[in-house]
């Protein structure tokens, strides 16, 4: 899937879901929770997807390279739980005076301040000492419609509600005809999601959480959750040409991951389990 000029490079920084874990069962796939990185490399622009504590180490690999910060740094979000969000207050270049950072900020029922409300809390007085108008980047919070076209890079995204405990989105980024389409926190209830489907309609990639084995789905309805299974009928569903599976159960380690993984390319070979620092080129 790599070409000699992507138009997208998509690397994952976080693809834990719910608490970060860190142990020596857990070094492949990775301990850091939600964060995907999508830079477009002929701008020099970085769009990220999510805040979750991946985002540290994304944060410490900019700003070790020097001079060579993205013009346009946006980070969007799928929605505000913890494992999405917490990475914020520990991202490095959020600390540099003036730096321009764009938050896009969608979701819940769209009332603006309280999304705003919601990163400006996590860093309240009882939360964490320094506050997010402390920090001296400039955060420019900016909404969007369902659908954006970015004029400068060609880049456009739209983006879907689905069913998870206060709303989620998934995002569609298309650009020189490339597709990739992200699907986290999302639970198909009962039946598979034709929504998404449409939305991951021929995508070059489709990142889908896995969450949970079916068996483990059992009891865990309303938790916003989804099985391997599901996101295989996902891909398969949208004709997909290759399936990421993220957001890892905290209790899954790399051997069950890595059985995971094999059992799951029996059934869609073009499918991986996503690895903390794992890269694809579109
Ligand atoms: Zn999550
Ligand atoms: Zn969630």
């Amino acid at each position: 899937m790599s070409s000699s000029n992507p138009s997208m490079v998509v690397k994952f920084y976080g693809t834990r879901g719910s608490i970060p874990v860190c142990s020596m069962d857990f070094l492949e796939f990775g301990g850091n929770t939600s964060c995907i990185a999508i830079n477009l490399p002929d701008k020099n622009v970085l769009n990220i997807i999510d805040a979750g504590s991946g985002i540290r180490t994304l944060g410490q690999e900019l700003m070790q390279s020097g001079s060579k910060l993205p013009e346009e740094m946006t980070i969007g979000f799928t929605h505000f739980h913890w494992d999405h969000i917490q990475g914020l207050p520990f991202f490095p270049p959020a600390y540099m005076k003036n730096l321009k950072i764009n938050l896009l900020m969608m979701g819940r029922d769209s009332d603006f301040d309280k999304l705003k409300k919601i990163l400006f809390d996590q860093m309240g007085g009882d939360f964490f000492p320094i506050s997010m108008d402390e920090m001296g980047a400039n955060f420019n919070f900016v909404s969007m419609k369902h659908k954006v076209t970015q004029n400068s890079t060609g880049m456009s995204v739209t983006a879907r509600l689905h069913s998870h405990p206060g709303g989620a989105l998934s995002y569609r980024i298309e650009r020189n005809g490339k597709v990739v389409v992200i699907s986290t926190d999302i639970e198909h209830n009962p039946t598979i999601d034709q929504k998404i489907v449409d939305l991951a309609r021929n995508a070059d990639l489709l990142i889908h959480e896995a969450q949970y084995t079916t068996e483990e789905m059992v009891g865990k309805e309303g938790w916003g959750h989804s099985s391997y299974q599901q996101a295989i009928q996902v891909a398969q569903m949208s004709n997909a040409k290759k399936l990421i599976m993220t957001h890892h159960d905290p209790n899954h380690n790399d051997n069950f991951l890595t059985k995971m993984e094999t059992k799951c390319q029996k059934e869609f070979p073009n499918c991986l389990l996503a690895r903390e620092g794992m890269v694809i080129e579109l």
